[in-house]
């Protein structure tokens, strides 16, 4: 499948609709795959750590997700042009989910934040089967991946934040066989619920996403910081490109 490296980091070029048929080719051979949300900051972690980059280029989908991918395709002529969000991912394997009668499974954040979601998903999504959910503070994992497998899911969706989530994906995959589909989801559960607001369709058509989030959470500004960091070493790496 096609890849493009940034920082020695993968990156998936594909649509959204590329990746639901290229998923649906998988699903009806039987194999697993794994979806992981790249952007700035985890470009930057991986750098530093080889666990994190591991993960991501192991995953079978690294989507675009946040515009300084964007930026560093143009800088490097790269084939990427548009972002994949991990939210609007989900909701895209979600409605596969439902046109092709497969079990949908949410594990992840607070019990009533999963529960919500779970609730407005189901409204919002004719035919969807939510067929079981966990909150994201359980201890006991086997009790959870037995709720799991007998709930019949073929597709799960972790939200523990990351690296936690990609980490529990790759540690319970093979455990979990009847699962088709993983997607390490981040804050995706607070957003269906409705307790976290998305930016404005300005901001996000603007590529601005980051602004808002940053007047709505002034704390957030640390870990932009990875996004001019990222440039100027994406800028510096001209021969990194493959
Ligand atoms: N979360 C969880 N268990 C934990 C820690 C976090 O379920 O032990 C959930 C948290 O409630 C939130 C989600 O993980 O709903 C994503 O967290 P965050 O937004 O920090 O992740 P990011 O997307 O920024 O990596």
């Amino acid at each position: 499948m096609k890849k493009e490296q940034y920082l020695g980091v993968s990156v998936s070029p594909l649509t959204y609709d590329q990746i639901i048929t290229d998923m649906k080719t998988r699903i009806q051979r039987g194999e697993q795959s794994t979806v992981i949300a790249v952007n700035p900051e985890k470009v930057m972690t991986a750098r530093r750590d080889p666990l994190v980059k591991d993960l991501i280029n192991n995953s079978t989908y690294q989507i675009a997700d946040g515009v300084g991918m964007i930026i560093a395709a143009k800088l490097k002529k790269g084939e990427l042009k548009e972002r994949v969000t991990g939210v609007d991912m989900m909701g895209r394997i979600l409605q596969m989910a439902a046109a092709e009668n497969l079990g949908v499974f949410f594990y992840g954040a607070k019990e009533a934040t999963v529960k919500k979601a779970k609730e407005n998903l189901e409204a919002t999504i004719p035919g969807l089967r939510v067929v079981g959910y966990e909150n994201g503070y359980v201890k006991d994992q086997n009790a959870l991946l037995e709720k799991i497998q007998t709930s019949g899911a073929q597709i799960i969706f972790v939200a523990l934040g990351s690296p936690r989530q990609e980490l529990w994906i790759r540690e319970n995959m093979p455990k979990l066989p009847e699962v088709k589909v993983l997607q390490g989801v981040g804050g995706s559960f607070d957003v269906y619920s409705g307790n976290v607001q998305r930016a404005p369709e300005f901001y996000r058509r603007a590529g601005l996403e980051w602004l808002y989030r940053l007047m709505k959470e002034p704390k957030r500004l640390k870990r932009q910081m990875a996004l001019p960091k990222f440039l100027a070493a994406v800028i510096t790496s001209r021969g990194d490109k493959k």
